[in-house]
Formats: structure tokens, sequence, C-alpha cells
């Protein structure tokens, strides 16, 4: 049996052992089966998340200086920041739009969230201004720190820099090449041996989340929970892969096939950044996309680009506006999509990091920080799925990026 139909069994019997934990809460039974389960999810995620910063910094010095050595960084990486807003401004009118024609929030009563409300700490403000000299401060760090901390984007900047210095400097760096692209092979490898895990750690973490989750928290925010849910899918069922087809020119099918693995992990970690090293794996080894370019797009499209927290955020904010009577003008939708826009670039790849982001976008237009409170509760739940397309995305920009890049090498000079 291959990995993928392991990985959907697996999936499957997450979801029903879930439910059997569910129907025989407080049992001895119950209890350990949930110690077992957080057991070997945390091998699985911290299997992940050990390799994930070496693993992006070679992926990134490799892919950058193996495409600057082919003369094409510049124009990859402008056409890797051209799609990846594209599909993000696509997944906001989507939102807006969703939001708009089903008037999500509208006839509901505050007063029902008023208790989880006040009882809400308040956040210090966070605007676009202060969210931008963070994101500066954050960002360009000592390497070391930022290796050691886990920051990813602070590691992304250096590793882009180094990339595109092993190049400039010519022959005498052709070692450290050598190295970088040797160490990233290993890291690979050692993806390869993750693999081989992952249909045990969805089953586990699928089962664990079905059985921790209060399912019942949906049917309050019902409506929304739809919308938002049924646009992302739509997002991710439809718009991407109609992209993929005209832009990409590879079959939806043959794509989602060759995803799966990564697909299936996004939905059970709700994290874009534990998911990387196996969308890397699949961009290269199912989907064809030539190491240089995977290795630059989807470590850099998992930091940056993530249509469905974009839509997420939009469609909430506009979910919380109506809630409380309000009617934002076209200015303020528009403001709210700038800002959701900054909000999904700097949201890191883990769970219900959107959350945390969402803050600016409700405040950009004046709404309280603490409704976030109110879609706390079903997060976790709602993030699995935005997850998904976030990580969709990252892989299906690289499949585009890759076929443009292997066009312009064809092309007559
Ligand atoms: N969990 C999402 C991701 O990792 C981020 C978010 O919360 O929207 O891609």
């Amino acid at each position: 049996m291959n990995l993928n139909t392991q990985i959907l069994i697996a999936a499957i019997f997450g979801v029903l052992f879930g439910l059997l934990l569910t129907a025989q809460p407080d049992t001895v039974f119950a209890a350990n089966s949930l110690y077992g389960l957080g057991i070997l999810s945390s091998i699985f995620i911290g299997l992940l998340k050990m390799l994930l910063i070496p693993l992006i910094f070679s992926s990134i010095v490799v892919g950058v200086s193996n495409l600057q050595a082919g003369g094409q960084f510049g124009r990859v990486w402008k056409v890797t920041a051209l799609s990846c807003l594209t599909t993000t401004t696509l997944a906001l009118i989507l939102g807006i739009s969703c939001a708009h024609i089903f008037e999500v929030g509208k006839g509901i009563d505050i007063m029902v969230f008023q208790a989880a409300m006040q009882s809400h700490e308040t956040p210090a403000t966070l605007t676009p201004s202060s969210f931008l000299t963070n994101f500066i401060q954050n960002t360009l760090i000592n390497p070391f720190k930022a290796f050691s901390d886990g920051n990813v984007l602070a590691v992304v900047v250096f590793a882009l820099f180094l990339g595109v210095a092993l190049v400039r400097g010519g022959e005498r760096f052709n070692s450290v090449r050598q190295i970088s692209q040797q160490f990233f092979e290993i890291m690979m490898m050692l993806v390869g041996w993750v693999m081989k895990l992952a249909p045990i750690g969805i089953f586990a973490l699928l089962a664990k989340l079905i059985a921790t989750e209060d399912l019942s928290v949906l049917s309050r925010l019902f409506e929304f929970a739809v919308v938002v849910t049924g646009t992302t899918i739509f997002h991710g069922l439809v718009v991407l892969p109609v992209l993929l087809w005209v832009f990409g020119k590879m079959n939806p099918i043959t794509f989602f096939r060759g995803a799966r693995a990564a697909l299936v992990t996004a939905f059970a970690t709700s994290s874009s950044s534990a998911t990387m090293p196996l969308s890397l794996k699949c961009a290269q080894e199912n989907l064809g996309v030539r190491p240089q370019t995977a290795g630059f797009v989807i470590p850099l499209g998992t930091q940056l680009n993530m249509d469905g927290t974009a839509l997420y955020e939009a469609a909430a904010a506009l979910f919380i506006a109506n809630l409380m009577g309000l009617d934002l003008s076209l200015t303020q939708q528009i403001i709210v999509c700038l800002t959701a826009i900054i909000a999904s670039l700097g949201a890191p790849g883990i769970p219900s990091a959107g959350m945390v982001t969402m803050i600016m976008v409700l405040q950009s237009v004046g709404l309280p920080a603490e409704a976030i409170a109110i879609l706390l509760p079903i997060d976790r739940l709602l993030d699995t799925v935005r997850t998904v397309v976030n990580v969709q995305g990252d892989m299906m920009i690289s499949v585009v990026v890759d076929r443009y890049a292997k066009q312009v090498e064809t092309e007559p000079s």
C-alpha cells in the first residue's frame, strides 16, 4: 500500500476513533487513549518542527543560488510575488462577497457573547505601523538567535541574502555551495523518514482533535462557520485549480493526487510550518517541480502566502461588524482587505496564528479587539480547512512558477 493511501486510511480511522472516544468520555480507556494519542502526535509534530529551520535555511540557500546561477532569480521572485498577491486578493474578494451575500452575523444578538468578551483580556493595540516596526525588529536580527528561537522569517531573510551572495562571489564559494546542496539533500532524506510516520501521526492528531474539541460550540456560530468553511473550500476546489489549469497547465486531479499527503497533514496539524517539509517533498517528487524552484517558493510561501487566513480574517471582520449592527463602508472594506493582506503576511504558520493577527484587522476599522473572544472557541476547528488552502496555494504557485521558469529557459534568446 502506498503512503498516500495509508495516510487517507489513517485519517478516516483517526476521525472514527475520535468519535468513539467522544462517545465514552471520562472513562479510563478514553483517558489512556488520549494520553497515548498525545504522545504520538507530539512525536510526529516534534520531528517535523525539528527539521523545519535547517530545511528552510538550506532549501532557500540552495534554491536561490541555483536560480541565481541560472540567471532566473529576478524573474522567479517577481512571478512568485505576483502569484501570491493575485491568489490572496481573489481569496479576499471571495471572503468579503460571501460574507455580504449570506449576511453573516446579522440578526444574532451580541449580548449572547457579552460574558466571553468581558472576560477576554484586551491585547495591546496592534496597528499596521506598530506591526511593521515589530516585523522589522524581529526579522533583521542575529541569524544564530533566529535559528535557536525558530524565527522562520528571520531565517528566510538571512538565507535569501546568503543564496544571492554565494553566486555573486563566484567560483571561490563553490565548496560552500556544494556543502549547502549536500546538507539540503540530507535534510530531505530525514523528511523522507519522518514521512513514513505520517499515517500514525495523522491518525493520532485527528483522533485527538475530534475527541477534545467541543463540536457543539459550532452550533452557536453555525452559519458563520459554514459560510467561511464553504467559501474557503470553494477557493481551494474551484479558484485555485482553475488558476493552476490556466497558468500551470496541470490537471487539478493530478495536483490533488500528488499533494494529498501534505494537504491531509495540513488539515491534521493546522500548521503550514509543520507541514512544510512534506509540501516540499510532494512538490518535488509528485508534482515535478524542480528543486531550485520548490526550494525557494515553498518555504517563502509557507511564511508569506496564506489565502485561507486572509479570506477568514476579512470574512470574520464583516461578521463582527454585522454582529454589532455596523455597516462597513466601501473604504472600510478596502482597509479590511489591505490589513488582512499584511496580517496574513505576518501570521506564522502555526495553529490559530490568524486569530492573533486578526486583532489588527478589527482595529483597522475601529472594531473592538475583544470581539475575537467570540470566535476563539471555534477557531481550532476552522483553522483546519484554512491551513489546507494555505498549503495548497504554496504548492500550486510552485507549479506555476516552475512552468514559467522552464518556459523562459527554453525561449530562444
Ligand atoms: N494555522 C494557519 C497556518 O498554519 C495560520 C492561521 O492561523 O490562519 O497556515
